[in-house]
């Protein structure tokens, strides 16, 4: 019985949306409130004759604290889902501070503008710290813990599959296999083909420069740092078969490195066909992945986001993406005093997915999490003042509800090793 404010109307809203109306004992009202309205019109008018849901609709623009406070005060939910772009993340984050509402997000904050010189001067000094050179990192939201612990309210951070699922399966792993995990390889494979030489499966924008940056993974204490695509390995995935994988940087590792006791090593890996990289570096070679805006007749664009115009909406891949999904983690660590390793993982059927909600299978596994994130925050299992990521909770509900709502996982004793 409760109320949720969803920010974003694009490929994993729909989804979340979608599940919110399947569980109308939990989400009695939701609304959508996005940038372009008359999307959020769209989804309604196909969902509210199929749900006890009352969904409502609102134009806002996120990056609008104060617009989007008084909309937030105005509906009063309990809580704000944001699927909008990770850009919105931390302004979204103030408005449910000044609102008095709870804030659940599957991505971290990463900046718009990365020529900025006060977010660039923050950068390079994390990169030194640090040592990893990725856009995207925790700092930005976890310096809100003590506002939200004030105020009384819970941040729940990337309630996604990656990160989101593969920290809950963390968590698992850690209740009732291990007494402790020493490493850590997350696999995210995609064997679904659209049939385009070349497409994102969510925000290309956001995907392009996450997967163009150099690698990074979690070792002995400290970072290690890699060239984009330098690590590659082969795997063969139940209900995939056999896949290329790359090592990437990837934000769960910053987490669960933090979180996780006694872990020695967290790796990334994505799988990716030839011609998606080959594209890429192209791309990239030519400076159509570059986030600075140029001058072209008389007006000011950004080649990323011109880019994103030419490529297929990843929303427009549902009906022609056929193939599965095996996103999941490999363990290894003790218990009992002996070695033990398992595997974790969730395979999804693309067209299962568009059959259901009309989404392919990336943003069906990112927002089904994202309404179990936000129905454990809403309904107080998951509630505690503070910014949190998905590991920092029990994670027996949410392994349940994964099961119930579209996501069924299974756990493999002794599976093969990544070398
Ligand atoms: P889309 O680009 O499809 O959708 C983004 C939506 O946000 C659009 O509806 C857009 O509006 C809206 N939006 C953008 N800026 C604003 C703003 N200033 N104010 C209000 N609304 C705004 O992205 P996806 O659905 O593919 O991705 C959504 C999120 O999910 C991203 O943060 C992404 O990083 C994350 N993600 C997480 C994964 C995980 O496993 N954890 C995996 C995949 C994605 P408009 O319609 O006008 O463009």
């Amino acid at each position: 019985m409760s109320k949720l404010m969803i920010i974003g109307c694009g490929g994993v809203a729909s989804v979340a949306v979608h599940k919110c109306c399947q569980n109308s004992e939990v989400f009695e009202e939701i609304m959508i409130a996005s940038r372009t309205v008359s999307k959020c019109d769209a989804l309604k008018e196909k969902l509210a004759p199929t749900t006890k849901t009352k969904i409502t609709t609102a134009q806002v623009d996120a990056d609008n604290v104060e617009e989007l406070t008084a909309l937030i005060k105005s509906y009063n939910p309990d809580a704000v889902l944001n699927v909008a772009l990770p850009y919105q993340d931390l302004t979204i984050m103030d408005a449910c501070l000044a609102a008095g509402v709870h804030y659940i997000d599957t991505a971290n904050y990463e900046a718009e503008n990365t020529e900025d010189p006060q977010w660039r001067t923050a950068y390079e000094e994390r990169c030194k710290r640090l040592g990893f050179t990725a856009y995207f990192d925790y700092s930005w939201q976890w310096a809100y813990k003590e506002r939200f612990e004030k105020a009384g309210l819970t941040a729940l951070l990337g309630t996604g599959f990656d990160p989101g699922v593969t920290s809950v399966f963390t968590a698992y792993a850690l209740k009732h296999y291990f007494d402790e995990i020493h490493t850590i390889d997350i696999l995210d494979c995609n064997g679904g083909d659209h049939g385009y030489p070349f497409a994102t499966n969510f925000n290309p924008e956001i995907n392009l420069r996450e997967v163009s940056a150099p690698g990074s993974y979690w070792e002995n204490g400290k970072w290690v740092e890699i060239p984009a695509m330098s690590i590659k390995r082969e795997y063969n995935f139940e209900g995939v078969g056999e896949k290329d994988m790359y090592l990437l940087h990837h934000e769960e590792i910053e987490a669960l490195a933090k979180n996780i006791p006694g872990v020695k090593r967290i790796r990334f890996f994505m799988t990716f066909g030839q011609s998606y990289l080959t594209h890429m570096k192209c791309l990239e070679n030519v400076g159509m992945l570059s986030t600075t805006p140029v001058e072209f007749n008389g007006q000011k664009i950004v080649p990323i986001q011109f880019l994103k115009e030419l490529l297929p909406d990843p929303a427009s891949l549902g009906p022609r993406t056929v193939g599965k999904t095996n996103i999941g983690c490999i363990f290894t660590g003790v218990k009992d005093g002996k070695e033990k390793s398992i595997y974790i993982y969730n395979i999804c059927d693309h067209q299962e997915c568009y059959k259901e909600v009309e989404s392919q299978a990336i943003s069906y596994t990112t927002g089904v999490p994202a309404m179990i994130g936000s129905m454990l925050v809403v309904s107080g299992l998951w509630n505690k003042p503070g910014v949190f990521t998905t590991d920092e909770f029990d994670p027996d509900p949410y392994m349940e509800a994964l099961n119930r709502w579209g996501l069924p996982w299974v756990v493999e004793e002794n599976p093969v090793l990544v070398p």
